[in-house]
């Protein structure tokens, strides 16, 4: 709608304010009200559910208008910026009763979806992440900062691939990106409706957050950006926000977009449930900064063994020690969220409440440094000496604090008696006084003969004698001067009374102003320990995940994996799915081995659908992931190397969102982890090819197997229902074929979920046929036909799927054909699908599928 044109004086202010944030919703505080006008209201109204009036209602163009109480601003703020929408707040920045002229108003704080400050109820163990990232020549800049708990990291990423996987690992809901920015870029930053955030991407003072080691000038521009953008957003100093620490993704486990996905560790998208992920099996963490940090553990999984060592290490002295871990247990369900009450001191947000929580907090640690004393066998030596219980801090607030404050800061009873003489001094003259008042009651009371005269207060007009109208014919006409007629009362003052009011309220302005003086300055104490506390939060933080470790150990009955960086040897007895199993119960998950030696690279699943395949392979993932996080792992003994990238294809979840079909979507995650996996990689493949015609399917899934096998050498585990894959075991000696056992029950074929050596039954489908009891004429015609297909295979592959030139493509020609030799296969290869689009790729396939 048109904009309207401002009349009065306020909307001319209020006009000029919405113009400097016109993708913000502009709450507008009038009183103790905000308000919202023109196009907001119209939007609003309808989101928040509010009424829409009109502002000058008679006038020739009213003003559209909606508002929300002061007091309960935030939960309409929460519900707008939760959508993904801005709102600027806009207070009134001096005393209306004061102001001359129109009242002073600015804009205090930008509220958005990446410095959402303010945490519900069932977040705390998540992050909010806000990213920012500058693109430059190929690279990206990115950093990444928690408004609400302080944490602050940067890196330089060389491709748009490790771009994507990190913004997915973060989930980001707001990216910070420079005002020139590409329109490819734009596209691949907003994915998954992320908002993304225009400004300047210029190095200025912010710069000073970067730490001294980064030398990259694409990170110092990318942190001084991010780090503008929150200070003009939030317009406050920002003690709590470390400086930024560089970090390599390469140093991590890495694992792209569609292994997090597919191998629900935080997430479940299938199933939705929230129990259904390995985070959720492992989470017996007691804080919710553990509960963070268990998040951030299992997103990265280290690489150095000697890390992953001294974990397992602190785990095993937490299983060791039974009553030492439950002491530390409740002392830990005491721990308060260190973390954002330190984003709160420095905030200027935190309360009396806040402050005894955080003194609370910090009482809990010598007992915790009591406790890993005990039964610390040399895995805790070096943290027990890092640790600093902040004990300044926890006494400052002991003495100055009452142990139960009001919410409000600033209308008294914060400060506890003894702390400040002053204070002390208002406080008895308060005292004093009220004693005054109660004697001049009794007095009174005697002096008129009216024995329910009451003096009381109230905000409007202060101190007051009551009298009741049966007694109204006693009072002293010549001293009591009329205040207040009510229908069933009189209200009086003296003059005595007058002057002792304003005694009172005096010393109670004072008093409450002195407090909240008071207050500030120890929030500013508390402010200036800021990094002390935020250490000792990381320390707790990660005790309590090490004790969480331990107890899912204990519970789920977990060993700890022998981890070796020496060679890529895996042998895992008796393992099981972390997550199935808790769905299944214990007794009735069926145990598997995974035994890949130096000689066996590739492991070829074969067995029906719903045999257990895919969960043979995630299950391997998962260990995987959990061995390098420092956790035990399901199984009864295991014995791994450290993997340095997991690349999945499994299911067939259907990216249909995207606009990508299925089979694509199989090729692009194919190609990822054909190009970017290493010797140390562990890949998994389930039923790749499946989403095309059978011929070229199966062409393309023995092509990409012996791609692995000769150039990748990453540990594969590929399931596939393609049976004459399983003959690729005599060509390729790094390959073996598994299967899903099977056992025929009171006339039925069970799977028994369990792998076995060697391929699988082929005709185990006529097999189910007979025991449906088919007729045997019919039986018997289908392992004749059975028999002619196999036979057809050994020649070359028919028409529709030969190759233009000799027998390349035959399955199974004596030589196994080798993928660099073809030119479809060459041409595939040298295509580099991440930077292609949909369209471009579909040409490639059209282009490709003509040389066939
Ligand atoms: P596939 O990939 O072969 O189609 P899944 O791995 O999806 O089969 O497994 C099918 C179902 O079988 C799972 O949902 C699970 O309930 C069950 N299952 C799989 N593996 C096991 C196991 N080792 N023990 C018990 N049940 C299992």
């Amino acid at each position: 709608m048109a904009k309207q044109t401002s009349t009065t004086p306020m909307m001319q202010q209020y006009q000029a304010v919405k113009d400097q944030y016109p993708d913000a919703f502009l709450f507008y505080r009038i009183g103790d009200f905000y308000e919202l006008f023109n196009d907001d209201a119209i939007k609003g109204s309808q989101i928040l559910e509010l009424t829409l009036t009109a502002r000058s209602k008679n006038a020739e163009n009213p003003i559209p208008m909606c508002g929300v109480p002061h007091h309960a601003a935030q939960s309409y703020i929460d519900i707008l910026v939760d959508r993904g929408y801005k709102v600027a707040i806009c207070e009134q920045m001096e005393d209306p009763k004061k102001a001359v002229g129109m009242v002073k108003r600015e804009v205090i704080q930008l509220v958005t979806p990446g410095t959402k400050m303010d945490v519900k109820i069932g977040e705390a163990k998540s992050n909010n992440y806000l990213a920012a990232v500058v693109p430059e020549e190929g690279r990206y800049g990115m950093a990444y900062a928690d408004l609400s708990t302080g944490e602050f990291k940067v890196t330089v990423l060389s491709n748009r691939f490790t771009l994507q996987n990190e913004l997915a690992a973060l989930g980001t809901r707001e990216i910070v990106v420079p005002n020139e920015l590409s329109a490819e870029d734009e596209k691949l930053l907003g994915q998954g409706e992320r908002l993304l955030s225009k400004a300047d991407a210029v190095v200025s003072a912010e710069a000073s957050y970067v730490s001294q080691d980064l030398t990259d000038q694409l990170a110092v521009q990318v942190v001084s950006m991010l780090m503008q953008y929150l200070l003009t957003t939030q317009k406050r100093s920002l003690a709590h926000i470390q400086k930024a620490v560089y970090y390599e993704p390469a140093a991590y486990l890495e694992m792209d977009q569609d292994a997090r996905t597919n191998l629900d560790i935080i997430k479940n998208s299938r199933t939705g449930r929230k129990g259904d992920t390995l985070l959720a099996v492992l989470d017996k963490t007691k804080t919710a900064m553990g509960g963070r940090l268990l998040k951030q553990w299992l997103d990265r999984p280290l690489l150095d063994l000697n890390a992953i060592l001294a974990r397992q290490n602190q785990v095993q002295d937490l299983l060791d020690h039974y009553f030492e871990r439950s002491e530390l247990q409740e002392r830990l369900t005491k721990v308060y969220d260190l973390e954002r009450l330190a984003g709160r001191v420095a905030f200027g947000t935190v309360n009396g409440r806040d402050l005894i929580q955080l003194q609370t907090s910090l009482d809990q640690v010598p007992t915790v440094q009591a406790v890993l004393q005990k039964l610390d066998d040399g895995s805790f030596t070096a943290l027990l000496k890092a640790i600093d219980p902040v004990a300044d801090v926890a006494g400052l607030i002991r003495r100055a604090i009452e142990p139960e404050p009001p919410i409000s800061v600033t209308d008294g009873g914060v400060i506890m008696r003894g702390y400040d003489a002053k204070l002390d001094e208002y406080r008895d003259a308060m005292a004093n006084s009220k004693q005054w008042i109660a004697d001049l009651e009794a007095s009174e009371r005697q002096a008129t003969g009216i024995h329910n005269l009451r003096i009381r207060y109230n905000k409007v007009f202060g101190y007051y004698i009551e009298v009741t109208n049966s007694q109204l014919d006693k009072v002293p006409e010549d001293r009591y001067e009329r205040k207040q007629t009510l229908t069933n009362a009189e209200r009086f003052t003296t003059p005595e009374l007058k002057a002792k009011e304003s005694t009172i309220l005096e010393a109670e302005e004072r008093a409450t102003g002195l407090e909240y003086d008071l207050f500030q300055t120890i929030r500013g104490q508390v402010k200036d320990q800021i990094a002390r506390l935020q250490k000792l939060a990381a320390q707790i933080a990660a005790l309590d995940v090490l004790q969480s470790f331990a107890v899912v150990a204990e519970n789920d009955h977990y060993v700890r994996p022998a981890m070796h960086a020496g060679s890529h040897d895996l042998a895992i007895h008796g393992g099981r799915h972390p997550v199935v199993e808790q769905v299944l119960g214990e007794a009735k998950y069926i145990p598997n081995d995974v035994v890949m030696d130096k000689d066996t690279d590739i492991l070829l699943i074969t067995g029906p659908n719903m045999s257990g395949k895919s969960t043979y392979m995630r299950q391997l993932a998962l260990t995987v992931i959990m061995a390098q996080a420092g956790s035990f792992v399901p199984a009864d003994d295991a014995s791994m190397p450290i993997f340095d990238q997991i690349y999945t294809r499994i299911g067939a979840a259907d990216d249909l969102a995207n606009g990508q079909s299925t089979f694509m979507v199989e090729m692009l995650e194919a190609n990822a982890a054909l190009s970017h996996a290493t010797a140390s990689s562990l890949i998994l493949f389930d039923e790749i090819g499946r989403g095309t015609a059978t011929y070229d399917g199966m062409a393309l899934a023995q092509a990409i197997i012996e791609y692995l096998h000769d150039h990748v050498h990453a540990k594969t585990l590929f399931s596939t229902h393609y049976h004459e894959l399983t003959a690729l075991a005599d060509d390729l000696p790094k390959l073996a074929n598994v299967h899903v056992g099977a056992v025929e029950e009171n006339g039925t074929l069970v799977f028994l979920h369990k792998m076995m050596p060697g391929p699988a039954d082929k005709s185990y489908g006529i097999h189910v046929a007979k025991l449906a009891g088919l007729p045997s004429s019919l039986l018997n015609r289908a392992d004749t036909i059975l028999t002619k297909l196999e036979d057809n295979s050994q020649e070359p592959a028919p028409a529709a799927a030969a190759p233009a030139e000799d027998a390349q493509l035959s399955l199974f020609a004596p030589e196994p054909p080798k993928p660099k030799d073809s030119p479809v296969l060459k041409k595939l290869a040298k295509f580099d699908l991440m930077a292609a689009t949909p369209m471009e790729a579909m040409n490639l396939l059209y282009d490709l599928q003509k040389q066939l």
